[in-house]
């Protein structure tokens, strides 16, 4: 039953064993990237495991075996608010498995497998309707190259039933990644003033969760193999106090901070939108995680959230790269100990510092002068990066120095006061040629009744951007480039597909209450394939107009 638990961060736990479960659909492209061919998904075997009803590397006969499942236990900082122990109170890790081909581990993870010591006064179950916004989120993101935790399957249960608002249908989602592990699993040791467990669960990261980081040498350039040459962000080295090493922790540290930089700005340049940004909801590896009331971007307001309860805006879509921030301090002070030690780990310097009036441990000025560095790196790589997505998403070659004033923050500005959808407007550019967009904006990006109607003044900043827009295009790819490859570099990188809200629910709708199975199948391909030409357009009907290469939103 729930607990309080002390020395240690993780509990063993068993599924619970599920009756009847029916598989609904499972992620071709996460089949493949864990090492599965996808006529698995048929085996009896894989239906059992993708409920917690088989264990893999536990002998039911023995009682014995290299695995057992277990949860995590965490704290957090929830709304700002020290919360105490949360953990896993409805997700059980399954076994760790190792892709052969590409040589990445994953930790095998169900969502609403039954009670762990971490349910509090909940039930540790999860409805139809979230399982199915994880399952496509996750996938989603994913597919348009933001780290995210991984879906594999959602299955139903069908003798199961949650109560909520109302009685609302079981399911299990079986997802993995890389590390599970989030900020509130350092906070809990912090908490509990547990310096040896937070330091075997840093060395456990620098040695097991991000391998091969150490022996990188210096700073880590963002992926450079991926992007041309005029976009790589010259490393930069963070300097210690005179005469001081950064130790292995420090530099654990900034790789945690760099990971969440990169990941936030692209947040950002596609509109995505947590909506519970708490530390026990911010990943150690930098991954997307836990996916509550996420919302993409419609029409573009900074200050949305998709939080109802969220009254203050702390967790709104302009927010979001200070709250990381903030979560990320948080991080720093529960290393402090760590990162203030002498360039020897276990030099005797690491000892810290005393205790404060309010009982806070103080760390030392070191540690704090490390945390405001690293600081000056993920304010300087959140903004390199979020440049570089948002110019390569308007069909650019280079970022120039100029960008961010004259054509990012104009953009902007304008996609606001014209009430413009954040993710449309991208697709319409790289949909059009420059001789279609140019004469005639009103009708490339007002072709519906809109909620605000253009005024000819809007028009005219419309057309003004546009202009300077065609300028920049024309710099960086020549006066007489090749539209069709500009066309089809943006539409590579600019989604036709987004999961909004609205079709989300239609989705859980159609599953749930009209017992529509092959949509679910139709929309995972759509979500893995979200740069394709045609699509939503004829599946999901409420709302929707289907017009060429493009569908139109109609509310
Ligand atoms: P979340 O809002 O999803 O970040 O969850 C906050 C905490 O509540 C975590 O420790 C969850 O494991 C726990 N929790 C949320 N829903 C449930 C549930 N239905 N059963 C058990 N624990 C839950
Ligand atoms: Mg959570
Ligand atoms: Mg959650």
């Amino acid at each position: 039953g729930p607990r309080q638990v002390r020395n240690a961060i993780f509990t063993w736990v068993r599924p619970e064993l599920q009756k009847d479960p029916e598989l609904l659909a499972v992620s071709p492209r996460a089949m493949h990237d864990i090492g599965l061919a996808l006529s698995e998904a048929d085996t009896e075997d894989f239906k059992q495991t993708v409920v917690g009803n088989k264990l893999h590397g536990w002998d039911e006969q023995t009682l014995s075996g290299p695995g057992y499942p277990w949860a995590q236990c965490y704290g957090g900082y929830q709304f700002g608010d020290w919360a105490g122990q949360l953990g896993d109170g409805r997700a059980i890790s399954l076994f760790e498995s190792t892709n052969p081909k590409t040589n990445i581990r994953y930790e095998i993870q169900l969502k609403g497998a039954g009670l762990t010591p971490y349910s509090r006064f909940a039930d540790g179950k999860a409805v139809l309707r979230s399982s199915i916004r994880e399952f496509i989120v996750s996938e989603y993101l994913n597919a348009i190259n933001i780290p995210s935790t991984r879906a594999l399957a959602i299955s139903l249960l069908p003798h199961q039933k949650v109560r909520r608002e109302r009685i609302e249908p079981a399911a299990i989602v079986v997802r993995f990644a890389e590390s599970w592990l989030r900020f509130g699993n350092f906070d809990i040791l912090r908490a509990r003033g547990d310096k040896l467990l937070t330091r075997q669960l840093a060395t456990y990261i620098a040695e097991s969760v991000f391998p091969g980081w150490e022996s990188l040498p210096g700073i880590i350039p963002p992926d450079s193999s991926s992007s041309p040459p005029e976009r790589n962000i010259p490393p930069q080295e963070i300097q210690g106090p005179p005469g001081q090493e950064q130790n292995r922790f420090c530099r654990l540290y900034r790789e945690i901070v760099r990971r969440n930089a990169l990941t936030t700005a692209k947040w950002q340049a596609y509109g995505f939108m947590n909506g519970v940004l708490n530390t026990d909801n911010t990943s150690i590896f930098g991954l997307s995680l836990d996916f509550g009331p996420f919302a993409f971007m419609d029409n573009f307001d900074p200050k949305y959230t998709p939080n109802h309860d969220d009254h203050f805006l702390r967790y709104s879509y302009q927010n979001q790269p200070t709250i990381i921030w903030w979560n990320l301090v948080r991080l720093g002070e529960a290393f402090a100990e760590l990162i203030g030690a002498g360039p020897e780990v276990d030099s005797p310097e690491f000892i810290s510092t005393g205790i404060t009036e309010s009982n806070q441990e103080k760390y030392v000025p070191r540690a704090e002068y490390l945390i405001t560095s690293a600081g000056e790196e993920y304010k300087s790589l959140f903004l390199s990066e979020y440049k570089s997505l948002m110019t390569t998403r308007l069909g650019l070659l280079s970022v120039q120095p100029t960008d961010f004033d004259k054509l990012l923050s104009p953009l902007l500005d304008l996609l606001e006061s014209l009430s413009l959808d954040f993710n449309n407007f991208f697709r319409r550019l790289s949909t059009n040629t420059l001789s279609t967009i140019l004469p005639s904006p009103k009708e490339i990006f007002f072709p519906q009744d809109p909620d605000v109607p253009p005024t000819p003044e809007h028009i005219q900043q419309l057309t003004t951007w546009l202009q300077t827009w065609k300028t920049r295009l024309i710099l960086d790819r020549g006066e007489n480039h090749d539209e069709t490859l500009r066309m089809e570099e943006m539409k590579s990188v600019n989604p036709s597909f987004i999961p909004r809200g609205w079709i989300l629910d239609e989705l859980i709708r159609r599953v749930e209450k009209d017992g529509e199975r092959d949509v679910l199948k139709r929309a995972i391909h759509l979500a893995t394939h979200p740069f394709e030409e045609s699509w939503a357009g004829k599946e999901f009907e409420g709302g929707i107009q289907y017009k060429g290469d493009e569908a139109e939103e109609k509310r």
